[in-house]
């Protein structure tokens, strides 16, 4: 703004405009605050949740997933464009703030640009401001006209919020529009008097519209350079204040939501924050039933969800045609608080969020026990935002009130009066060990006080009575007893890990199999637990406490294939292509991707593919545990899907690391009519039929 002052005319309409474009600033403050309070109203009413430890970890984060952008590339175009337009913001925060103060002061200057540094930044922001003016004319265009699928709002989740999108999408435009017509008003009076303060950048917006501007009159470029300020201005307060009341809120909240995002990878919400196991008896209510159970960070969530649909994209269950897109989970949400937690008058209404329509409510009951919690949105969202935990906590809500579905009630039973869902006599967990060709070739000692061991084999249900995974748990053991590992199980003192039972909300069902199953690991007195199936693995992970260290089977072959105590023989079928199939609670939950893929690597002669969803983004088979007796209503079943996707990549062979994954997909083959031309194996049965023991001749 140097020299502004000798141009007279061009300053006079600044200086005129000063009270005004004070009330301005004032009135939008104000506004802005007001509304953030009012915002912040259902956090408040909230239930608490911990987040503010590790301080160093959490700003971490902010670099990597907010400042970094970490998670846009995952999408080209649109993550492309995000990052341009966030960049761009970025730069063009310190140039905003100065326009803004301008009006109120006319030679003010930002701190350190006063020098040299101020010319290169206003080049810098000139291309910004294109930058993002082009980015948001694209954006426009990409939603209105080639209208990406993943936007698409199915009627039964309510209405689109295009209109809202486009219009935020095009008030941006316009703050850079005015933005550059200011500078090049005052660019092009420059020029006219032979004095130019300061050359725009070559073909920047405000360098284009200040060459349209250059034979316009002083007393016009006058009017332009107001008009520029005031459009600048009022489009600045009216996006900050408008923001709150939509998708753009996250502009606002993504920086905090980052922050105070979930640490622990494959970790599981308590009942509440802050009370122990042994109080839970005094928790009056379970669970999430009305708006204000979530805790404030997940109502920070719903703030922060962008709509940019990449969740429900990557989510199973949308896919498969359920009744559930984890991004409604949060607009919905968000809506509910806004209707709610109006700007003026009354607060809440504390109606259960599950129910029907008329009651009041913003979830069905087959949405919420549709989930298989993959974590697959979670990985996905470039903000964050939380789902497994929220659902769960639904979950949770529904149990306590005695609202569980047909189909579970009778395994759950089961699980409470025997251990496991299937209702069989705790005395037969340990049979499969006693198969007499297996036992011939293999010896597992039932671990008790006299039988003692190093290392526990934990089968887990499923392993331990469904015949067919029985084959998977005999796999273990013969690789376990190959590699030296002094062994055991725990036979009938086993139970069910319960992973899957508090995944369904049966809280108080599982700390019983829990703290049954961490009394029978104890009195043992192995040193690490060894299990073939992901779901006790992350159970006895991240939901038991005191336990010794626990490894997936994968990592232990890995290990001793690096080792090189476990050797293998050639595949003698060289014609089968295989690819591997992350289960979610190996892969996802808990990161374990390159030991499987390395011992197939290991096997001499084995063609291996990768399907296009594979590792992070792997597609769940259909969920584990207890997802294996509920029946959702779907189009297509989620394992049908994946079964065909290992088709599409040129495979004939699935391997996967997971007793629950086996049963989805070998059932999946059927249903998809591809028995005969595509065969599953578990990794432990595979390298157990692969393993080149003494008597046989070494690769
Ligand atoms: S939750 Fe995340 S991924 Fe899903 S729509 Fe919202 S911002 Fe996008
Ligand atoms: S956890 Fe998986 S099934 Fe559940 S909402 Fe997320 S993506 Fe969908």
């Amino acid at each position: 703004m140097i020299g502004l002052q000798s141009n007279a005319q061009l300053t006079s309409w600044l200086t005129q405009g000063q009270v005004l474009f004070l009330l301005i600033h004032i009135l939008g403050v104000v506004c802005f605050a007001y509304i953030v309070a009012k915002r912040l109203e259902p956090l408040v009413r909230g239930q608490r949740d911990l987040r503010f430890d590790q301080p160093l970890a959490r700003l971490g984060r902010v670099f990597k997933f907010w400042l970094g952008q970490w998670k846009h590339p995952r999408y080209r175009v649109a993550g492309t464009l995000h990052i341009l337009i966030f960049a761009g913001f970025i730069l063009l925060a310190m140039r905003a703030f100065t326009v803004l103060i301008v009006g109120v002061s006319q030679n003010f200057v930002m701190p350190g640009l006063s020098g040299r540094a101020g010319p290169i930044y206003n080049t810098v922001t000139d291309y910004a401001a294109t930058v993002v003016f082009l980015c948001m004319v694209f954006a426009i265009v990409r939603r209105l006209v080639f209208k990406p699928s993943r936007y698409a709002v199915p009627a039964r989740y309510g209405k689109a919020h295009t209109a809202d999108a486009v219009f935020l999408l095009a008030l941006i435009a316009i703050l850079m529009v005015a933005d550059s017509l200011f500078a090049a008003a005052k660019a092009a009076a420059e020029s006219q008097q032979g004095r130019p303060l300061e050359v725009l950048a070559v073909f920047s917006l405000p360098w284009m519209l200040q060459s349209a501007l250059a034979s316009t009159s002083i007393p016009i470029l006058g009017r332009l350079y107001f008009s520029g300020y005031l459009l600048h201005e009022v489009t600045f307060y009216f996006l900050l204040c408008y923001r709150p009341f939509g998708i753009q809120f996250h502009v606002e909240t993504s920086l905090f939501n980052v922050y105070f995002s979930k640490l622990n990878r494959g970790t599981l919400k308590p009942v509440r924050l802050g009370v122990s196991d042994e109080h839970l008896d005094q928790v009056k209510s379970f669970g999430v039933k009305t708006f204000e159970d979530f805790t404030w960070k997940h109502m920070l969530d719903f703030y922060s969800c962008a709509d940019c649909g990449r969740c429900s994209d990557n989510c199973p269950a949308n896919a498969a045609g359920r009744p559930l897109s984890p991004r409604f989970i949060s607009i919905k949400a968000r809506d509910y608080a806004f209707q709610h937690y109006p700007m003026f008058g009354h607060a809440g209404n504390g109606k259960p969020l599950v129910g029907s329509k008329e009651s009041g409510g913003i979830y069905s009951e087959d949405e919420i026990w549709s989930c298989t919690t993959c974590g697959a949105c979670e990985e996905e969202c470039p903000l964050l935002v939380e789902y497994i935990d929220k659902i769960v906590d639904l979950r949770r809500g529904m149990i306590d009130d005695g609202n569980v579905p047909q189909s579970l009630q009778k395994p759950l039973k089961a699980l409470e009066s025997r251990g496991n869902p299937y209702g069989k006599m705790e005395k037969k967990r340990g049979d499969w060990a006693n198969a007499k060709d297996f036992q011939q070739n293999c010896r597992v000692k039932t671990l008790d006080k006299q039988n003692g061991a190093d290392t526990l084999y934990f089968a887990d249900s499923i392993t331990s009575y469904d015949d067919r995974m029985q084959s998977i748990g005999r796999a273990t053991a013969k690789i376990l007893d190959h590699v030296g590992e002094k062994f055991g199980i725990l036979g009938a003192a086993e139970r069910d890990s319960g992973h899957e039972v508090r995944r369904f909300g049966e809280e108080t069902l599982f700390m019983a199999l829990r703290d049954h199953n961490v009394d029978a690991i104890k009195a043992s007195g192995v040193n690490r637990i060894v299990t073939a199936d992901p779901h006790a693995y992350n159970a006895l992970k991240h939901d038991y406490k005191n336990v010794p260290f626990v490894e997936h089977i994968s990592q232990v072959i890995a290990r001793e294939v690096k080792s090189g105590k476990i050797k293998f023989n050639p595949l003698e079928d060289e014609k089968n292509v295989y690819t591997y199939h992350d289960p979610c609670y190996l892969g996802r939950h808990n990161q374990i991707y390159d030991d499987p893929r390395d011992v197939l690597d290991a096997i001499p002669n084995l063609e291996r593919v990768e399907m296009t969803r594979s590792r992070d983004r792997s597609f769940c088979c259909g969920g584990g545990g207890l997802m294996l007796f509920y029946e959702p209503k779907e189009d297509e079943r989620i394992g049908v899907k994946r079964v065909r996707m290992a088709a599409e990549a040129g495979a004939n062979v699935i391997v996967t690391a997971c007793p629950f994954c086996m049963v989805n997909i070998e059932d999946a083959i059927k249903v998809a009519g591809l028995e005969g031309k595509m065969t599953a194996i578990d990794l432990a049965e595979l390298v157990d039929q692969q393993i080149a023991r003494e008597t046989q001749e070494v690769a």
